[in-house]
Parts: structure tokens; C-alpha cells; sequence
């Protein structure tokens, strides 16, 4: 384990910093020109333009991403599937193969059920909480494994350092999508992971307004992606970057609350009589409890419950909550629910989606900053009235 040499609250404001301030300026300012003065640079990647990912925004957000996830080097993209699909180009070509996890995030899933193999690159889906199983499902031209911190709609947490394991053991990239842990919680390159994805759309920006995906891990990796993203093109905008270090200075105090209340929200949930099930990595029951107990120094604002009455009365829980918003997406200031079924799995049959678990009446939360007690009195309000 590598030591960490500022606490993670003084490396959100200050890592990564450019000194001399510019301009003594103590924010940066957004560097909106797209090119710059040839200075004789040789190489592709470090030339003055700004789709290559250079500008002084994204090299203070690159270092600042990297202390934070305690790792070499950083990249952002222009969204969290930009990162995840670079990222995963970057370590499989044509013949190869990967293992990923059997629930990733459902943009995920489809890149590796329909883009992939259109690019001949083969997807094998794994049970991330049974490692026994993935010696059968490996390939002489296995490339990497891809898992993800805490899985989406269940929240699941996989054998995380089986995965990381197996990939030494096997000469694969180890591969994990942390967006739903943040650094604060949960530092994958701690415990060996190569490359970390983050949607940063999500936590890290935390303000619900912008797009935007990083790439995090072993310099020699984020080099290669870095050079394949300038090729593909899914640089992140200067603007969006300087907004993105903004979110980021408010990501540890947001996170530790969000932590809190959703634990508090999970446990009032468990014991009320019109709830069957809640899906939350802090509580004793859930897969993978005790790796996240192992792992985390927090369990995340994310959970999922089912309500008794399927999705008449999920429908009428969402129609009566007044402070969580109804919308996709997760992360932000603000709690927001969903109905995962008629969503992300609106695609998927109803046998399979609930094979996976994902029934009618399931409800996914991420809840925000607001006051605790008003939120779980809200929640309450709408279970009974
Ligand atoms: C939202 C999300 C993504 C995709 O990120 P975008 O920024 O929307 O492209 C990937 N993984 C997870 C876990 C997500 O929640």
C-alpha cells in the first residue's frame, strides 16, 4: 500500500495546483483558447492543442485525480463511457477477450454485448462474488478483467481483491469502474487495480451539471489511453474541467454525509413493515458486506429497496415523496429515486431482468445532502400515507 502524503479533504483543494499560480490567480482560470505556441515539442501527445488533452485545466485535474485515487497518473474524458470505452480499447484489440462482471452500469453492458464483438473483441460475463468460477471462463487470449466497486441496481460488492488476484495471476489488466465508491470511500490502486474508471458526471463533480469520465492507474497504462483518446477524440472541454475541479473541492465533505444518511435511510428502510428487501453494502445481509466492511471507509449514498405491492405501490411511493427529485442518474446534492425496471432494464425481459433481481417494484435512491431527518420523515410519509 502506497502512503498517502496529504489527507484526501486537503488534496481535493490543493493537489495538482500549477505553481506559480497563473497570474496569481487562486482559482485557474479556464483556458479557452484551443491552441497554443509551437515550442518544439516532438511527440504526438504533446503538442499545443487542446483535444489532446493538455491545456493547464486538464493538468491540474490530472494530478489532482491521481492523488486523490492515491495512483500514478489520471486522464479525464468527455464522459464516463468515453473513459470506460477508451480504456477498454486501450487493453483488448481485435481477437482478444475480456472478463467482466455479469451487472455493470447498462451502458457498459451494451458496449460489450453489441460493440465489442462488432470489433471482435469477445465478452465473457462473470459472477463477481464467486471467483471459483472465473478459472473456467479464462482464455488463452484473455486480455483483462473489469469489475465495478459496487454494482448498480443491487449494490453488490465483488470479491474485489480476488479480481485484482486473478489478473496477476493470469497476466491480465485488473479493470474496476469506481464511480459508486469515489475515492474517499474506496482507493482501487491501493489494493493493486491497474486502471480505475469514474464516471465523473457522477460523485466527483457532485453539482448534476456536467458530463465528464476519468481514467485512473499505472502511468504506463494512462499513457496508452491517453494517446488512444487524443486519437478518438473524447477529450473533456476546458470549461467542463474547471467546473469539475470546483465539484471536486466539496467531494469528501459530500461523500461523508451522503455516507451517513444513506446508512441511516438503509436501516429505518430494513425494519418497516411495508419494505421487503434493502439493497445497501453497510448492511449485514448484503453480498458482499463484508469486503466493503474490509475495504471501504464508507459504504456510499447509493441503496435500493423493494416496496411490498410491486410497482403500483412503488409508483405511488415516488408520486408522494416531495425533497427526492424522480430522475436518472446519481451522485449529485440532491437525492434523487428511479424505478430501475422501467429505466436502465426497460429493455431487458422481465424474466431475465428478474432473474438479476431486478423486480417491478424496485426502487433505487441516491441520496443527497439534504437534511437527514426531513429526508427519512419524507420517506416515512410516503411508505404510510
Ligand atoms: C453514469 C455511469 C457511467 C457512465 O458515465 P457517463 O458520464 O454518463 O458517460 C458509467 N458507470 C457508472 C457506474 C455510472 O453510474
Amino acid at each position: 500500500m502506497k502512503h498517502r502524503r496529504q489527507s484526501i479533504d486537503t488534496a481535493v483543494i490543493h493537489a495538482g495546483q500549477i505553481r506559480p499560480r497563473i497570474g496569481r490567480a487562486v482559482v485557474p482560470p479556464i483556458f479557452r483558447t484551443s491552441i497554443y505556441e509551437y515550442t518544439g515539442e516532438t511527440s504526438y501527445d504533446g503538442q499545443g492543442y487542446s483535444r489532446l488533452n493538455t491545456t493547464p485545466n486538464h493538468r491540474t485535474l490530472h494530478a489532482r485525480l491521481a492523488a486523490l485515487e492515491n495512483a500514478e497518473a489520471a486522464l479525464v474524458a468527455g464522459s464516463g463511457m468515453a473513459a470506460i470505452t477508451t480504456g477498454i480499447l486501450t487493453v483488448c484489440k481485435s481477437g482478444d477477450h475480456l472478463l467482466m462482471l455479469d451487472s455493470p452500469y447498462g451502458g457498459t453492458r451494451a458496449i460489450a454485448t453489441d460493440d465489442l464483438p462488432r470489433l471482435g473483441v469477445e465478452v465473457t460475463f462473470i459472477d463477481g462474488n464467486d471467483p471459483a468460477s472465473w478459472l473456467a471462463r479464462l482464455r488463452p487470449n484473455t486480455k483483462g478483467i473489469y469489475v465495478e466497486s459496487i454494482s448498480n441496481p443491487l449494490m453488490k460488492v465483488p470479491d474485489l481483491e480476488a479480481a485484482v488476484g486473478f489478473a496477476r495471476q493470469h497476466g491480465l489488466v485488473s479493470m474496476i469502474d469506481s464511480t459508486f465508491a469515489t475515492p474517499v470511500n474506496f482507493r482501487p490502486a491501493e489494493i493493486g487495480f491497474d486502471l480505475i474508471f469514474h464516471s465523473a458526471t457522477k460523485y466527483l463533480n457532485g453539482h448534476t451539471d456536467l458530463i465528464a469520465g476519468a481514467i485512473i492507474g499505472r502511468r504506463e497504462l494512462v499513457e496508452k489511453v491517453h494517446h488512444r483518446l487524443n486519437h478518438l477524440g473524447g477529450m473533456l472541454d476546458p470549461e467542463s474541467c474547471s467546473l469539475l475541479e470546483r465539484g471536486i473541492k466539496t467531494l469528501a465533505l459530500r461523500v461523508r454525509r451522503q455516507n451517513e444518511s444513506a446508512l441511516k435511510i438503509a436501516q429505518f428502510l430494513s425494519g418497516h413493515p411495508r419494505i421487503e428487501r434493502v439493497n445497501y453494502p453497510g448492511l449485514p445481509h448484503n453480498i458482499g458486506h463484508a469486503i466493503a466492511a474490509a475495504l471501504f471507509d464508507g459504504f456510499g449514498g447509493m441503496l435500493s429497496f423493494e416496496i411490498a405491492g410491486g410497482h403500483a405501490a412503488a409508483l405511488r411511493f415516488i408520486g408522494r415523496l416531495t425533497i427526492p427529485v424522480n430522475a436518472v442518474s446519481l451522485g449529485g446534492v440532491e437525492s434523487l429515486v428511479i424505478l430501475p425496471a422501467v429505466t436502465a432494464y426497460a429493455s431487458t425481459p422481465k424474466a431475465e431482468r428478474e432473474a438479476l433481481g431486478i423486480t417491478d417494484g424496485l426502487v433505487r435512491m441516491s441520496v443527497g445532502i439534504e437534511d437527514p431527518a426531513e429526508l427519512l420523515d419524507d420517506i416515512r410519509q410516503a411508505l404510510e400515507s
